[in-house]
């Protein structure tokens, strides 16, 4: 219970990387807000049997309807958390979309929808969280970045610039804010099973899993426990820097 009363706010915390997350930090004893909109994988109805289902295990969690591209969202989350919980300890960025396409057929709106949901998010959430942070002298913000912000991908020019661009912004807030007892690092998953990556084929999986040395595709929860470490305490003495969590991809 390393996290016994911190309250959390994680983007897009129904499904996927970002519902493991949330559930390693109830597991922790935090408290939390998750964010959710309307997809054939989530409404309100799933919403609340995740609150439910969070709620037996002893501790708070409240979800409410946020577009993480929105800055009025991310405010009204922000406030919402601040009145349900009390204070924010810990911010996690995982909302997170792919639109891919060789950059000859990627449209100028796919680009723009990847860059608001995967970057212009992190700072939507992170301006939103920052100032009641400040004031209490103590917060964790953890962004979920990729492996290809790193090394790059053919086909996810979109994404790639859009996480290359969260792990900058990690440096630079981190930088910002260390003064005030503020952490921010990112996790930089590798391919991980989950919606996200259930649309490629049996080749493409293939073609991805001989470039990562341990021959598996990652979990949810390998990623969750990095972040609820991140969040902990035991790494007070971490800021600014990208953990890879990908099965040794990038070395
Ligand atoms: P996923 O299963 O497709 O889930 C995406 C999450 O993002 C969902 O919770 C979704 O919310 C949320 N989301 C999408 N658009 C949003 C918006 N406009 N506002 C608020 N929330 C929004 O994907 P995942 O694999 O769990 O990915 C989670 C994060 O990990 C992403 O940042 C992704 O880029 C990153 N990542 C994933 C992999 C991988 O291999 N899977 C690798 C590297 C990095 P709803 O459930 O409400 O739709």
């Amino acid at each position: 219970m390393k996290l016994k009363g911190k309250r959390a706010i994680v983007t897009g915390g129904i499904r996927g990387i970002g519902k493991a997350i949330l559930m390693d930090l109830v597991k922790n004893g935090c408290d939390v807000v998750f964010t959710y909109i309307i997809t054939p994988y989530s409404d309100e109805n799933t919403a609340r049997e995740l609150e439910n289902e969070i709620m037996q295990q002893g501790v708070r969690a409240f979800s409410i309807l946020a577009d993480a591209t929105s800055l009025a969202d991310a405010e009204k989350t922000a406030n919402f958390a601040l009145e349900k919980l009390g204070g924010i300890d810990i911010l996690v960025n995982n909302a997170g979309i792919t639109k891919d396409n060789l950059l000859l057929r990627m449209t100028e709106e796919d680009f723009d929808k990847v860059i608001n949901v995967n970057l212009k998010s992190v700072f939507n959430y992170t301006k939103a969280v920052v100032r009641p942070m400040m004031n209490q002298r103590y917060g964790k913000i953890i962004n979920i970045a990729s492996v290809v912000g790193l090394i790059g991908n053919p086909g996810q020019a979109n994404y790639v610039a859009s996480k290359a661009g969260v792990i900058g912004f990690t440096k630079a807030t981190a930088k910002e804010f260390a003064s005030r007892n503020i952490n921010v690092n990112a996790v930089a998953p590798g391919f991980i099973s989950t919606e996200m990556t259930s649309a490629l084929n049996d080749k493409q999986k293939d073609a991805i899993l001989s470039v990562v040395p341990i021959k598996r595709m990652g979990t949810a929860e390998d990623i969750a426990g990095v972040v609820s470490f991140l969040a902990s305490p035991e790494a007070d003495y971490i800021t600014g820097q990208v953990i890879s969590v990908d099965g040794g991809m990038a070395m």
